[in-house]
């Protein structure tokens, strides 16, 4: 089938961090149905040869109306983030979608290891309200990594989360740079990993997070593809 591309409307902009910000947008022709840890692909009429096309993925769960929650940070001379940095209320966005498999199995036979690096926790956070919204009690430990504590995405519903769900275990951790980052993660996930049944990894943020931590898996004895990954860039 031809893909739908439609034109939605931005209906909010909120700064989540100092760094990261969220729109809330309305597609025009079509409301779509995606599975939590699927994307939307913005057309920008940007660069050398516009459309540039950017993957965002959906923040939160789908609504009757159709919204659409995306967030992302402003990456330092990016075409595509500096774009939708400047967008306001009731201006529009060429999208389509949804895509990609970095989805939960169903059903859930294992503790699932989330790990992500910043706005990496996005489609993870969309899980996790698919999940909790149908009350599922399945382990599961979420590392996210931010590079300032101000920067901590969704921390404080994290926290809230880790609180009232007794089967979800959040920790939050701060690094600046990847290879810090992935040094970080590694020494937190060895003992938690190590002689024990294989858990579900799911890893998302740029490839110099996700690579040498897929690799860590793989080292670890983890077959590859028990490593599901998602990479931004
Ligand atoms: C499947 C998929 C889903 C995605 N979902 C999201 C999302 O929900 N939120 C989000 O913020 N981004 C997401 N991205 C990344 C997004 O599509 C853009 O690549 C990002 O916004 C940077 O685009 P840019 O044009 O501003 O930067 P570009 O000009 O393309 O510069 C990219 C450069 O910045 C570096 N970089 C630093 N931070 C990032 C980052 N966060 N993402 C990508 N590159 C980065 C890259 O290593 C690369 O060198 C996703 C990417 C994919 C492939």
């Amino acid at each position: 089938m031809a893909e739908l591309m439609q034109s939605a409307t931005v209906l909010s902009v909120i700064d989540l961090t100092p760094r990261v910000r969220q729109l809330v947008v309305l597609p025009k022709a079509q409301k779509l149905s995606f599975q939590p840890g699927q994307w939307v692909s913005l057309k920008l009429p940007v660069g050398t040869k516009p459309p540039l096309n950017r993957a965002y993925s959906m923040a939160a769960l789908s609504t009757t109306s159709g919204e659409l929650t995306l967030v992302f940070d402003r990456v330092p001379e990016g075409l595509g983030s500096s774009y939708l940095y400047q967008l306001k209320a009731g201006d529009e966005l060429l999208l389509s979608g949804p895509y990609g498999n970095f989805v939960l199995p169903q059903p859930l036979d294992r503790e699932v290891l989330f790990i992500a690096r910043y706005t990496g926790l996005v489609p993870i956070r969309c899980m996790l309200k698919a999940l909790y919204a149908h009350r599922d009690t399945s382990p599961i430990l979420l590392i996210a990594v931010a590079p300032a504590e101000h920067e901590l995405l969704y921390h404080n519903e994290l926290l809230s989360l880790a609180v009232t769900q007794a089967s979800f275990r959040y920790l939050p951790l701060v690094a600046t740079g990847d290879e810090a980052a992935v040094r970080l993660t590694m020494t937190m996930v060895q003992p938690l990993i190590e002689g024990t049944p294989h858990v579900l990894p799911m890893l998302c943020g740029t490839k110099d997070f996700v690579r040498p931590l897929r690799a860590f898996f793989v080292e670890a004895g983890y077959e590859r593809k028990e490593v599901q990954v998602e990479t931004y860039d």
